[in-house]
């Protein structure tokens, strides 16, 4: 017998239709999504994954720092920003060879796009010429480039569309209700002008946020949102858990409760059916069990290696290890005439468990370098 309880919990999940794409969801429909029973979630999550996924694909990429630290805006969680003394490294734009030996390493080791960040406020037009070399060199490897410089005007946007630049990432980080909390150097308002200036010039979307940078719920419903109405929807949204970082205004802020990240994952999964929902920085700080509840709540893209801009992340074996005792394989990219070395490549690495060629020296003096 089915009981009254089961009944209106099964009435509560008619809020989200499955699979439908929609750009208008209120803040009280999300806070009703995110108060669904666990298990409601997670199962209408999946339902919803599946109808536009292979559930068990996950989409790979690595991250370069091309440019690390002095960072001009005072982001409370970034270990980069110049207004806080984290101990980290600075480096100037990397060389665009040096740039272009990392992305070669990442393809070897099966990485389907490569990321590139720069800690600027937005370019200057100096090194706004260098980056658009590293674009068209990387994009030559026939890797899919992603890049996240700050904020762009409209002619730097499409000088980077032009270049082949495929993502742009920018971050909505929080809500916008909480948003001064965290930056005070721009606006939330900059930040969808830079995500209009990025899709009018014909690149993906790269949007998503952080969560555990002492929020309420509100806010976590309230950034799902905003990137919901995003439209299109972003094509990648990252979901990342705050790295607590000493020497930064976040570093003693109250842990988020990992079920509270999952049902984020889900929500989002449902919110946004068609995107490659992230599970992004803050991996390496989470439990393998809270890493599978991800991939299960609709999670399906990773970095992948051990350079997560200023941050770690797993290493590769343990991804390895994880990808095979879950039986997950790497998504193909859409569109690339080495797809089948690439996914063979991949696939040989996450099976051969003792292999370490794919941590290179060239990638571990990067990861060095950023953390010194
Ligand atoms: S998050 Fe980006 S913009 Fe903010 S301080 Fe860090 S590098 Fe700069």
């Amino acid at each position: 017998m089915i009981s009254a309880s089961h009944e209106s919990r099964a009435a509560s999940l008619t809020l989200a239709p499955r699979g439908e794409i929609r750009h208008d969801w209120t803040v009280e429909e999300i806070e009703a999504l995110f108060a669904l029973p666990f298990n409601d979630l997670l199962f209408h999550a999946q339902q919803v994954h599946r109808d536009h996924f292979d559930p068990n694909a996950v989409q790979v990429s690595t991250l370069l720092s091309i440019k690390t630290g002095a960072c001009p805006e005072d982001c409370k969680y970034c270990p980069q920003s110049g207004y806080y003394n984290t101990g980290l490294g600075k480096e100037k734009l990397l060389e665009v060879e040096k740039v272009v030996e990392q992305a070669r390493a990442a393809r070897e080791a099966g990485a389907s796009r490569f990321c590139m960040g720069a800690a600027w406020k937005s370019p200057r037009e100096k090194d706004l010429d260098v980056v658009l070399e590293m674009v068209r060199r990387v994009k030559a490897l026939g890797l899919e480039t992603c890049m996240t410089l700050g904020m762009v005007d409209t002619d730097q946007a499409g000088r980077l569309a032009e270049a082949g630049l495929d993502y742009y990432n920018h971050n909505l980080d929080t809500s916008p209700e909480y948003y001064g909390e965290i930056i005070t150097t721009r606006t939330y308002a900059d930040r969808l002008e830079t995500l209009g200036h990025v899709r009018q010039a014909g690149m993906k979307v790269c949007a998503g946020g952080i969560l555990g940078m002492g929020e309420a719920p509100r806010d976590r419903a309230a950034l799902l949102q905003q990137l919901a109405r995003l439209e299109p929807h972003p094509e990648s949204v990252p979901i990342n858990m705050l790295v607590k970082v000493p020497g930064t205004p976040l570093e003693n802020v109250d842990d988020l409760d990992p079920i509270e990240f999952i049902r984020a994952i889900a929500v989002a999964r449902i919110l946004m059916p068609q995107s490659h929902v992230r599970l992004s920085a803050g991996r390496e700080q989470m439990s393998e069990s809270t890493q599978v509840l991800a991939f299960l709540a609709g999670a399906n893209s990773i970095f992948y290696g051990d350079q997560l801009l200023t941050t770690g992340n797993p290493q590769v074996d343990q991804d390895r290890a994880l990808f095979v005792k879950l039986g997950l394989h790497p998504e193909q990219r859409e569109s690339c005439v080495d797809d089948a070395h690439q996914q063979a490549t991949l696939e040989t690495a996450l099976v051969r468990q003792s292999a370490t060629a794919l941590d290179t020296e060239a990638s571990r003096l990067a990861y060095d370098a950023t953390r010194a």
